[in-house]
């Protein structure tokens, strides 16, 4: 058999490392028996996906080395490799199973499906659809159509039964059908679900094996049926254990930087990421903690991975990063991947505008733009202490403004400029006091080199890390805190609508 496997992200924020982690298996796996690792682009939800996210989670990919065989940006006889590109072939599909009966009409409003949510929650039963449009007759549905009403089309789902999701590393897990929802296969806009385009493409594109995170098996129910319905053959499955903050909570990025690319700001080495993330519930036969993506490769064996939830700790990373530096770089080497990394012409250019017209001779920089290339600046409370601000109101400004740039799509000057604006006149706290606190989060010092263009140089990643690490020296953010502040972001949010 070839074996063809797959990383399937969606384009809708940052590179994160939950996709390298899937793409490492993945590669590794197919790379073994010569076979071919695809990626594929899953921008279906057009509100959230973004060219510019799905152009770093290439860059990211490509950095750590994880190349692909077949990809949006390849040529292949699997493509287009983007799921925007292939919504003809997804209609023809949800076409096929209305023909075949095995999906409807369903003309429910959002009104009726939420007090129906609501009636179920009440009665503490599973919340999922009630079939209520499953008694349409054939002459009623033509109607509706004819008459321009709004509709979803959902897939059957047997009433009784249970089915058994065959898991590669975990074997069969039974799940009743009475728990799977009759799931919504094409949105009201016309566009596939998730779980329509991944069944339909995983096909089309000959993947074998699908690998993949856990939070994934409850779904698998659906996509079985929709193999069964469609008289497919179903890839086997191989679900990964999600990888998880110190604390074992779900990896986020509110507690724990979750971007490829913060990763890369740091000054990590690829082959330290990669090698991290392949000890990650994965281990060498001789049981040697530091090894290559070619290693890797070479020993792959899936009955290797562990299911115990695998822990992402920065620390370690940290560790194994200094190995590879020592042991693997001679002074060549490092000098080169130095300036590779952020000494190098493109990033002086972006720089060195900002800081010309403040120095007469070089030696100046070098204070100035430290912060440019550092992780995160060393503060402490008195560092944060504001002349006009109380230490609840810096704490404040700093969580809205993590809260703000995470909504951002676009990360320029501009639109920094833009969100600080909005938020002191929110605040009713003059520009300068908002802004007090957060040049020192982010270059350590309270007058630096103009602030918006500096965050945009440094990145959306390392900002709110720093944003994060000022937070921390002033205490942190209690869950009661949190509470009240959440309640406080949300009414100013709601009165910029
Ligand atoms: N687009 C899904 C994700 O980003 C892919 C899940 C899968 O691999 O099937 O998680």
């Amino acid at each position: 058999m070839n074996i063809r496997t797959r990383v399937a992200p969606s384009p809708t924020g940052d590179p994160h490392v939950g996709t390298a982690y899937m793409a490492l298996f993945s590669l590794c796996f197919a790379r073994q028996f010569g076979g071919q690792f695809v990626l594929r682009i899953e921008d279906t939800d057009a509100a959230r996906s973004s060219r510019q996210s799905e152009q770093n989670i290439l860059d990211s990919l490509r950095w750590l080395g994880l190349d692909w065989d077949e990809g949006p940006d390849k040529s292949g006889s699997y493509g287009p490799y983007r799921q925007s590109e292939r919504l003809d072939i997804y209609k023809e599909h949800i076409g096929k199973l209305l023909s075949r009966g095995h999906a409807f009409h369903c003309f429910c409003t959002p009104e009726r499906l939420s007090t129906m949510r609501a009636e179920q929650i009440k009665n503490k039963q599973t919340t999922r659809y009630d079939g209520c449009c499953l008694s349409l007759s054939n002459q009623e549905v033509q109607e509706k159509l004819a008459s321009g009403q709004d509709y979803v089309v959902r897939m059957k789902v047997p009433e009784k039964g249970t089915c058994i999701v065959r898991d590669r590393l975990r074997g069969d897990i039974p799940i009743e059908y009475a728990q799977i929802d009759m799931q919504v296969l094409q949105k009201s806009d016309g566009n596939p679900t998730y779980h329509l385009a991944v069944v339909v493409d995983d096909h089309l594109m000959e993947i074998t094996h699908i690998i993949r995170g856990e939070e994934w098996i409850n779904s698998a129910p659906k996509h079985m049926l929709l193999y069964e319905y469609f008289g497919w053959h179903m890839p086997e499955l191989i679900h990964m254990p999600l990888l998880r903050n110190p604390d074992k909570s779900k990896l986020s990025k509110r507690k724990n930087p979750t971007s490829i690319s913060f990763y890369e700001r740091m000054g990590f080495l690829p082959e330290a990421v990669i090698n991290y993330l392949g000890m990650l519930g994965w281990s060498m036969p001789d049981g040697e903690e530091k090894f290559s993506l070619k290693d890797m490769v070479k020993h792959f064996d899936l009955e290797r991975i562990s299911l115990g939830a695998p822990i992402f700790d920065v620390d370690k990373l940290k560790w194994l990063n200094g190995r590879w530096l020592r042991e693997e770089l001679d002074d060549d080497a490092f000098a080169d991947r130095i300036s590779e990394w952020a000494y190098n012409r493109e990033n002086l250019k972006r720089i060195i505008p900002l800081v010309k017209e403040r120095v007469d001779i070089f030696s100046e920089i070098t204070d100035m733009i430290a912060f440019f290339a550092s992780g995160l600046p060393t503060l402490s409370e008195s560092d944060l202490t504001m002349k006009n601000l109380s230490v609840d109101q810096t704490k404040k400004i700093l969580q809205f403004a993590l809260w703000d740039i995470d909504s951002l799509d676009i990360w320029d000057r501009d639109s920094l400029n833009k969100v600080f604006e909005t938020l002191g006149e929110d605040l009713e706290l003059k520009i300068r006091d908002v802004l007090s606190p957060i040049f020192i989060a982010i270059s350590g010092k309270p007058v630096s080199p103009p602030l918006f263009d500096s965050m945009e140089i440094i990145g959306v990643d390392m900002t709110r890390a720093r944003l994060k690490n000022a937070i921390d020296v002033l205490g942190g953010v209690s869950k009661k805190l949190t509470k009240k502040l959440e309640k406080e972001y949300q009414l100013i949010r709601s009165s910029r609508e």
